[in-house]
């Protein structure tokens, strides 16, 4: 059997006009799916009843279980009581104890409730309600019949509290959950009510398993062309899916499998990763699901019993603190310089005053002075430097904003048997006595905040390359 299938609608005009993030479908999305539900469906309506009314119809037309947010407060705009009565051709009906919870909330409060609180008492008839110890709307359950023109409310016999109208579609019912808007009161109602069942009646004792693969230097049009073939076969596939999702500064893979306990999600995820690694470049794949690039480089660092320093220009420190926010950065991280002055590259990196005026801040030969100097001052292993023109301003059409030379820096001696040979490192390396250095340049078009966070990225990349013996240039 393929997973069965969920839709998600959350309600509410704001949403539509960009006034918070719709993070219930978000959150909705990532449990269904945790649970081997398929989400098909993310809408958002406007707090109108046939707008709610329609998305609903549109979902229940396509999906086992609905799941709707919002619009169950006590005001005019609070509709999707309305619009489902409206699909199922129910009534409302007040829920007594529902009613009871909200008076001893405000008793609490020392407050008589509004009248118009009564209103979110009104639960569709032959719904089940979700009492809400949270806040104070209640959220409902309908199991209903899908068919088209005798889509229903699906209630078990005549003493249950509502008439039954149309067939009941016995065989796939289809679920609609109602639940409070506010993130605070939905969330604890899934869990607490409708985890659990869900898991069991949806998803068959299916699970789910993401695996992310993180890659650098590949963009996700190069990835596309690539794996074009493995997107082909997995059309349509309801157990495995493959995603691309283009972060600041690195290409995601993301993969998704779905299947009865761990053993059958490992059967299907293992061919799916060798296929994938069989096509890109090996050295591109720097991390899975949670590990960063800094995380990598510094473990890769430490592995080796190597320390770094850096000398940054237009990142301000970037690399430096990308490196420290990760625990125990202390055993390779020696010092990191901000050199933004060409005096502060002259004094604390030793850049020559010719080579400054001669070829600029921004430039392969300063690059190179600012890895030397910091390797020299720090005493460190290997040392990265940056230096590039972040904008909006200060662009030239020789050097055009974004672009960014890097210097990597090592001591030969520490780095034999680890680093790639030099002619194998794809960058021209001179050699200054024992030590050596190589430069190379991006030039990412961006904004201030990307060029510096791209620029950041490619400097951690060129250390985590240089310790784990992998060429330093990107693939072509
Ligand atoms: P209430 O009883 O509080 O009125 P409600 O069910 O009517 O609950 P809404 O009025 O639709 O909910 O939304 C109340 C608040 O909940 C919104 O102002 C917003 O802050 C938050 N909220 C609603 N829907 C979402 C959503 N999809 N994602 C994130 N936050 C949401």
């Amino acid at each position: 059997m393929p997973p069965a299938t969920a839709g998600i609608l959350s309600t509410g005009t704001e949403i539509l006009q960009g006034l918070y993030p719709d993070t219930n479908a978000q959150w909705l999305a990532g449990r269904l799916t945790a649970a081997g539900i398929t989400v098909r469906r993310v809408m958002a309506a406007p707090d109108e009843a046939d707008a709610v009314a329609d998305a609903l119809r549109f979902l229940s037309d396509r999906c086992d279980l609905v799941i709707m947010t919002g619009g169950l407060g006590p005001t005019e705009d609070d509709l999707t009581r309305q619009a489902v009565c409206q699909v199922f051709g129910s009534q409302l009906a007040e829920d007594a104890r529902a009613w009871e919870m909200i008076l001893e909330r405000f008793t609490r409060r020392g407050t008589p409730p509004p009248a118009s609180n009564r209103v979110q008492c009104m639960i569709p008839k032959g719904a089940r309600t979700l009492y809400n110890l949270w806040g104070t709307a209640p959220g409902f359950v309908i199991e209903a019949a899908t068919t088209g023109a005798s889509r229903s409310v699906a209630v078990d016999g005549a003493d249950q509290n509502g008439a039954v109208e149309g067939p009941r579609h016995s065989a796939s019912p289809t679920w609609f959950v109602a639940l409070p808007g506010p993130p605070r009161e939905c969330r604890p109602m899934f869990e607490q009510y409708l985890e659990a069942e869900i898991a069991q009646r949806f998803g068959g004792g299916v699970a789910s398993r993401i695996l992310t693969l993180h890659t650098y230097g590949v963009s996700e049009s190069a990835l596309n062309d690539l794996l074009h073939p493995l997107f082909a076969d997995l059309r349509g596939d309801p157990w495995r899916t493959l995603a691309f999702l283009a972060g600041e500064a690195r290409v995601d893979i993301r993969l998704t499998v779905r299947g009865q306990g761990a053993a059958e999600m490992r059967k299907r995820l293992a061919p799916l990763v060798a296929r994938i690694r069989r096509r890109v470049p090996a050295d591109c794949f720097y991390g899975t699901d949670d590990e960063t690039l800094e995380a990598v480089a510094g473990r890769a660092l430490a592995q080796r019993g190597l320390t770094l320093a850096t000398a940054e220009s237009c990142t301000g420190g970037l690399v430096a603190k990308r490196l420290t926010d990760v625990p125990g950065s202390s055993d390779y991280l020696r010092e990191g310089w901000v050199t933004y002055s060409n005096e502060a590259k002259q004094h604390r990196l030793g850049v020559a005053a010719a080579t400054l005026r001669r070829h600029g801040a921004v430039s392969e030969e300063t690059a190179r002075e600012m890895a030397l100097g910091a390797l020299r001052e720090s005493g460190a292993d290997v040392a990265v430097s940056v230096t590039g023109i972040a904008g909006p301003a200060g662009g030239t059409g020789e050097k055009p904003v974004g672009l960014v030379w890097y210097g990597l820096a090592w001591r030969e001696r520490r780095l034999r048997g680890i680093a790639a040979a030099d002619d194998a490192l794809g960058l021209g390396v001179t050699r200054v006595g024992a030590l050596r250095v190589a430069a190379t340049q991006t030039n990412f078009r961006s904004t201030r905040d990307l060029v510096r966070i791209y620029a950041s990225h490619r400097a951690l990349d060129l250390v985590r390359r240089l310790a784990l013996g992998l060429p330093l240039c990107l693939p072509r």
